[in-house]
């Protein structure tokens, strides 16, 4: 159940300090909530999607602009820190702890329009609901994440949760993935990347490396075989980070087949059908018996925005690599995973971008802002075992290491492990989604790493 309290807000904030998630909800929850209220039909701002883009870019905007000048139009009744579900999936956080009712995160100053945008009219400074009315705006920034392509598997719809087929990629399917792990006795366990781009194109390795562990611990990892089947060619984009990955497949046994896409499960006979992509089999498939599979589905643009004139031809809100600013439309920007900036698409990534989406639309209102620029900076952090973790912080633009800190991230370390799972979650809940935090890039500086 998602939270309520009465606490007054002052004292939750004076007691808030290094204190769990809950007491931010309890903070959040003192706000008078401004969905159901009479709502204007114009907004200097409209932001679509409060997910961690829409909503780091809309508090900072409803801060500076005001009461009511920027209204976020999203139709769901939770936000998700969906990096925790790594850690869901192995049985190291709860799903609670990467949820917060919509209505606790949501900026006081912004009006939340809860429902889903259907039409884009740029020509017109207009958007229309799926409700059918018509909201108008000054200034358009789309945050309205990636969509998940969970039917292009064949049979996977009625297949995750079942008889061993999980995915961290879906709050209805992470926690069964924890349970296949925990009580799996042992034989072929899949783990699957597709072709396609994907939020955090790491975390499809990531939950390989704590069932590993997991298994090891159990007394069931003799008799498991562990493959992974990844649609691209290498098992990570940068080779600093990927030569480290594969060193731990080798010592680990975790086997990696390249260039194979996973197109259909087969249920009753518990196979998984793979299309070879590449090499002399091209063309061919490959039928594997599983008793364990972890789905990383195919992704893509949401069919709103490919059927709209603000895509590429890829289907990604079209916009200046640089600037964040749409291409053709000077009033319309766009951050994280739905723009079609050529970066690895992670909730890091946009810690950058939002500073300087932010910076660029404010100096569109007010004039006078040096225009800011964004570096592709992306990060993910490589979790391979309980104790341990790769933090790969890079550019998506120039596929170079950008790292934070003054020693080799390609290294596994505890320390990183426990930023990923104890801090950078605080960070988000406290700092992010109220738009105060613009990513390490300061600290990269005060290290001397920049
Ligand atoms: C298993 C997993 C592990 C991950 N691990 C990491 C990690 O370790 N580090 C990291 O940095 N990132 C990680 N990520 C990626 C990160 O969570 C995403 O990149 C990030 O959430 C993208 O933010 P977004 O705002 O673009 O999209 P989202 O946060 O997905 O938000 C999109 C919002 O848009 C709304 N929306 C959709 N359609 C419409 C519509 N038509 N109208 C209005 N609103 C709409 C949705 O309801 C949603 O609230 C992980 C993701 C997953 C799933």
């Amino acid at each position: 159940m998602l939270r309520s309290t009465f606490t007054p807000l002052r004292s939750v904030a004076k007691s808030n300090l290094f204190q769990p998630k809950r007491f931010l909800a309890q903070a959040a929850s003192t706000i008078p909530k401004t969905q159901d209220q009479t709502k204007p039909s114009n907004y200097k701002v409209v932001v679509i999607g409060g997910g961690s883009a829409g909503l780091s870019v809309a508090s900072t905007l409803s801060n500076t602009l005001g009461d009511k000048a920027v209204a976020v139009v999203d139709p769901a009744d939770v936000h998700y820190y969906q990096p925790l579900w790594t850690f869901v999936g192995a049985g190291l956080k709860t799903l609670e702890d990467s949820r917060m009712a919509m209505s606790d995160v949501m900026p006081e100053k912004a009006q939340w329009i809860k429902d889903s945008v259907a039409t884009f009219k740029p020509d017109s400074n207009s958007i229309v609901l799926a409700s059918g009315e018509s909201i108008s705006y000054d200034y358009l920034v789309v945050a309205a994440g990636i969509q998940v392509n969970w039917g292009k598997i064949k049979n996977l719809p009625e297949t995750l949760g079942k008889n061993g087929v999980s995915s961290n990629y879906s709050p209805q399917s992470v926690e069964k993935t924890s349970e296949f792990i925990h009580s799996f006795k042992g034989g072929n366990a899949l783990f699957t990347m597709p072709s396609t781009p994907i939020k955090c194109a790491g975390a499809p390795q990531k939950i390989m490396y704590l069932a590993d562990e997991y298994w090891r611990k159990a007394g069931v990892r003799d008799q498991t075989k562990i493959n992974y089947y990844t649609g691209l060619g290498k098992i990570f984009a940068i080779d600093k980070y990927a030569n480290e990955l594969l060193k731990i497949c080798k010592a680990r046994n975790l086997n990696i087949n390249y260039t194979t896409d996973l197109v259909e499960i087969r249920p009753d006979s518990k196979e998984a059908v793979f299309n070879v992509l590449a090499g002399e089999a091209k063309g061919t498939t490959l039928t594997v018996p599983y008793e364990f599979m972890h789905v990383t589905p195919p992704m893509g643009a949401p069919d709103f925005i490919k059927s709209s004139s603000l895509s590429n031809a890829d289907g990604w809100v079209d916009v200046n690599k640089e600037t964040l600013r749409h291409n053709k439309y000077a009033n319309v920007y766009a951050i994280g995973d739905c723009s079609s900036l050529p970066t690895s698409k992670t909730a890091a990534a946009i810690t950058a971008q939002s500073a300087v989406l932010k910076n660029n639309l404010l100096g569109d209102i007010f004039g006078g802002k040096e225009v800011a620029k964004y570096d592709g900076y992306t990060s993910c952090p490589l979790v391979t075992g309980t104790d341990k973790l790769i933090l790969a912080e890079f550019s998506g633009y120039t596929a170079q290491p950008l790292e934070t800190f003054p020693f080799d991230q390609s290294k596994e370390r505890y320390s990183t492990y426990l930023l990923t799972k104890e801090i950078i979650p605080d960070i988000y809940w406290r700092a992010m989604v109220k738009g105060n935090w613009d990513g390490p890039a300061r600290f990269r500086k005060l290290f001397g790493s920049a």
